[in-house]
């Protein structure tokens, strides 16, 4: 059976290691399709794929767009994109712009909690021109003594509530499964065991997202529970969406799962792999 990692990040967003090094490592664990989904990003498709060649895995183009849904922010892969579309990259194009107004007015947050100097410190964490994630700014935290670890500044100030989160207006989820579909790709729901909803805002959520011309969610990630695993395998049958998994990996020593650290779909759904 072939081994499928489908959501993963490089050094074009918040991953620690280069697109080439993503590919090789994936490679050396037996990953056979790999798809390589930078937040809002596409700069690291290239490079990615020209690695790819050079082993036996099969390279998918990927990203993973950041959106706004009712008062939260969630997450849709975009799978098999073809990464020259205009419309789609005019798109992340928007979002990467926003990052920055936003990465701004975090740091005025952390300012008025009392950590000073973050925009600059967060900025010697980017690795990518224009692309600053709240993980640049939890690095920095860390490496100035207010964490221990990137996990435990998520809980005490990045996270919705805590003094270092702004609100943002990412894109609609109309539009972004639209530049998905525009570019040939299939929108795929992130790690929904992570939304701080309830029963009824999940179901809205799942039906928002399919009514959109959502394709498929993910079911296995490192942020579901085995609970969650199949309450979302069963989720996929009744929304009559197709399934992906992916490992969410971010480098050494950031992650919880490892590139291909994943066991096989659960029975009886339909892979969001079955057309390709
Ligand atoms: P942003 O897109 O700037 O909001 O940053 C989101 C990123 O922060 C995610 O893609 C993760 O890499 C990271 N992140 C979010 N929550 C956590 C958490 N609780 N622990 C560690 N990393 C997290
Ligand atoms: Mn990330
Ligand atoms: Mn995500
Ligand atoms: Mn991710």
């Amino acid at each position: 059976m072939r081994r499928y990692d489908l959501h993963c990040h490089s050094t074009r967003s918040d991953g620690l290691l280069a697109p080439a090094a993503v590919v090789r490592r994936a490679a050396a664990r037996g990953v056979d399709v790999l798809a390589l989904t930078d937040h809002d990003e596409l700069a690291g498709l290239a490079e990615a794929q020209d690695a790819a060649r050079e082993t036996s895995l099969t390279f998918v183009c990927g990203s993973e767009l950041s959106v706004s849904w009712e008062d939260l922010t969630i997450h849709v892969v975009a799978l098999r994109i073809d990464p020259e579309h205009a419309g789609l990259a005019a798109g992340l194009d928007a979002i990467r712009t926003g990052r920055e107004a936003r990465g701004q007015r975090i740091a005025a947050a952390l300012e008025a909690a009392g950590i000073a100097g973050a925009w600059e410190g967060a900025r010697r964490y980017v690795t990518s021109e224009r692309l600053v994630s709240r993980t640049h700014f939890a690095r920095f935290l860390v490496e100035a003594g207010h964490a221990r670890d990137v996990k435990e500044v998520f809980k005490r100030y990045l996270a919705p509530g805590l003094p270092g989160h702004v609100a943002h207006a990412w894109a609609t989820l109309t539009d972004a499964i639209g530049w998905i579909h525009a570019a040939g790709g299939d929108a795929v729901l992130a790690h929904p065991g992570r939304y701080k909803v309830s029963p009824e805002g999940l179901k809205r959520l799942l039906a928002d997202f399919r009514d959109a011309g959502g394709d498929a969610i993910e079911v296995l990630s490192p942020s579901h529970t085995a609970a969650q695993v199949s309450q979302f395998a069963s989720l996929a049958r009744t929304y009559g969406l197709r399934a992906s998994m992916g490992s969410d990996y971010h480098g050494p020593g950031e992650s919880h799962l490892d590139l291909g650290d994943l066991p096989p779909l659960p029975a009886g759904l339909t892979p969001v792999w079955i057309n390709w």
